[in-house]
């Protein structure tokens, strides 16, 4: 079993509450074995500032799944929550994000692990640091010393 972990973000049609339901769907999905789900986070968006605040979360799971298998599932379930791709970074019901599977490096024209954003990212970094304290890349940087250097996004803790 790979151990893998999903950014989850949200700013449409009331964020918390589809990261919820986003994150009951992922447990539930019979290839996907929940490890551990973060607190969830509000934060100003990326990109364009003209779209609402994003809530976002990281969760931990395991699965037989292969990288680009686990990329569909994902975008499925984009799908299901009506996910529509209009603008770069623009506002959006559901994004999951694969951040890490095992130790793996991928640069793939699909897929990129780990995630690129993955290091710069407080709204990806805090939360996962929840869960993987000493975490340590593929690369052998660890949490720690990212989470000292990360781009600021104003990032609020709601529950
Ligand atoms: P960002 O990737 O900077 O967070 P985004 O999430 O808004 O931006 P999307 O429009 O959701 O970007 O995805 C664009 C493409 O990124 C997807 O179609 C997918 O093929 C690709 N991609 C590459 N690496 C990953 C990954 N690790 N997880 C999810 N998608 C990935
Ligand atoms: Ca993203
Ligand atoms: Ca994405």
């Amino acid at each position: 079993m790979a151990q893998v972990f999903i950014a989850l973000g949200a700013n449409l049609s009331d964020p918390l509450t589809t990261l919820q339901q986003a994150v009951t769907t992922l447990q539930e999905h019979p290839a996907l074995r929940a490890v551990a789900v973060s607190s969830f986070y509000r934060s100003k968006p990326m990109g364009p500032q003209n779209q609402p605040d994003y809530v976002n979360a990281v969760a931990q799971f395991e699965t037989d799944l292969s990288p680009l298998a686990l990329l569909d599932t994902m975008q499925n379930i984009e799908q299901q929550y009506g996910r529509q791709r209009l603008q770069h970074w623009g506002p959006r019901t559901l994004d999951l994000d694969i951040l890490l599977y095992d130790q793996r490096v991928i640069q793939e024209p699909r897929l990129t692990i780990p995630h690129p954003g993955l290091t710069v990212r407080d709204f990806v970094l805090v939360p996962l640091a929840e869960l993987a304290p000493h975490l340590i890349l593929p690369d052998g940087r660890s949490i720690n010393a990212l989470l000292a250097s990360m781009i600021d996004h104003d990032l609020i803790k709601i529950t």
